[in-house]
């Protein structure tokens, strides 16, 4: 795969977005066309669903043309805290396929897949395992997903087929893929913009890429070459890894304050435990551990180490953590205990994890089979034998998903 896919990035797309969750959370609305968008008349529709499409309803238009043009219409108002909910379900459901996931907007985001086809199979069932993974994590909704070897091929590929669709554009008919699609493609180019390549005599993306790039910069400047390149799926940029990736925190707050250190070690056991958790199951390793202790009086104290080798096991996360208390010269009381992986990578592009041999290979095993359990019965469910005492005094698992960006 990877001789003819130098990269393989995908494009997901939610179709039709706040519409789609108007309609999934009120399915008296399911079938019929919808208008997010303020019932004022003066506003602009943010989405139009599907339905009502056919009536040439589209997104930015003035709500009164609209409601001209489709006057049997159900105007929503938009609920944006909703919107930001079902995102964070999306973006979730991306990061379990890569660490590298760049949102461009609440509904769309490019995933770099590269390497990872040994795990997904090819372009198309990468395609498809995202498109079951977005339907699941949101309850229902749609994307429309593009793959491709760059970032303008894939997210084009994902407008193709709208909605639901699923489109892979092999790196050799990339070329041939673009030429017949409009000028107004071109990932950059505004309504000027296409006007004056219209009035060159360009009307596809096909008459651009046989252009001479000359010719383009002259009338263009130097965002001609750009064009020029785009329009020959020539895109080299990187899908920039999401900010909220770069490190993982687990911590809880007691019921009361502890200072023992059987007791500090105890919850740093189930903080890495989580961590641990969470680092497999997004196919992340870490390259450093950070404690956090946080004393009854509010102060909030930090102690952090390198690993020598990156990471996803919950013992080396443990291991690291209980050594790193020595670091601390208060000794408690504690109101707060967290344990945090810092430095994350995705697994895919790391080397380490073929030792499937001696202790890496127990304690992973023990990770595998603990993972599982906490999966069927949840995170609450799992007990390290160290764990099974003095669970009293625990508010349970606060922030076990707290994904943090301070790293
Ligand atoms: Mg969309």
């Amino acid at each position: 795969v990877s001789a003819v896919w130098p990269r393989i990035i995908a494009h997901a797309d939610m179709d039709a977005f706040y519409a789609s969750i108007e309609q999934h959370d009120a399915p008296e609305l399911r079938g019929r066309p919808v208008l997010v968008g303020p019932r004022s008349l003066r506003g602009v529709v943010l989405t139009a669903s599907y339905e009502a499409r056919p009536f040439g309803v589209g997104s930015a238009m003035p709500m009164a043309r609209a409601r001209r043009l489709c006057p049997q219409a159900v105007v929503v108002p938009p609920r944006f805290e909703r919107y930001k909910q079902v995102s964070a379900q999306l973006m979730r459901a991306l990061a379990d396929f890569s660490a590298r996931v760049e949102p461009l907007s609440l509904d769309e985001a490019f995933v770099d897949m590269s390497g990872s086809s040994h795990i997904f199979g090819d372009a198309r069932s990468i395609g498809a395992r995202l498109k079951a993974a977005i339907r699941e994590a949101t309850g229902g909704l749609t994307a429309s997903v593009g793959v491709s070897a760059s970032k303008y091929v894939a997210k084009v590929a994902s407008s193709f087929a709208k909605p639901d669709g699923l489109t892979v554009v092999p790196p050799d008919e990339v070329r041939a893929w673009l030429a017949p699609q409009p000028i107004s493609r071109l990932w950059g180019a505004g309504p000027k913009t296409q006007a004056r390549l219209a009035e060159m005599g360009f009307a596809t993306i096909g008459d651009v890429a046989g252009a001479d790039p000359a010719r383009l910069t002259a009338a263009l400047g130097r965002i001609g070459v750009r064009f020029h390149a785009l329009s020959r799926g020539e895109d080299v940029r990187e899908v920039a890894a999401s900010r909220t990736a770069k490190s993982l925190s687990c911590e809880r707050t007691l019921e009361r304050d502890i200072d023992s250190r059987e007791e500090i070690e105890r919850q740093l056991r189930k903080a890495a435990d989580g961590v641990g958790r969470r680092l497999r199951k997004n196919r992340l390793l870490a390259g450093g551990v950070r404690v956090k202790l946080k004393t009854s009086a509010f102060r909030v104290l930090t102690r952090q180490q390198s690993l020598p080798a990156e990471t996803q096991s919950s013992e080396v996360l443990y291991g690291t953590a209980a050594a790193l208390l020595a670091a601390f010269d208060e000794r408690g009381p504690f109101r707060l205990v967290g344990v945090c992986a810092y430095d994350l990578c995705s697994a895919a592009e790391s080397t380490q994890l073929d030792l499937d041999v001696g202790d890496g290979a127990r304690s992973r095993r023990l990770d595998a089979a603990l993972d599982a359990v906490a999966r069927r019965f949840g995170p609450g469910a799992v007990q390290r034998g160290s764990d099974a005492i003095g669970q009293s005094g625990i508010v349970g698992d606060v922030n076990l998903d707290f994904l943090n960006d301070d790293g």
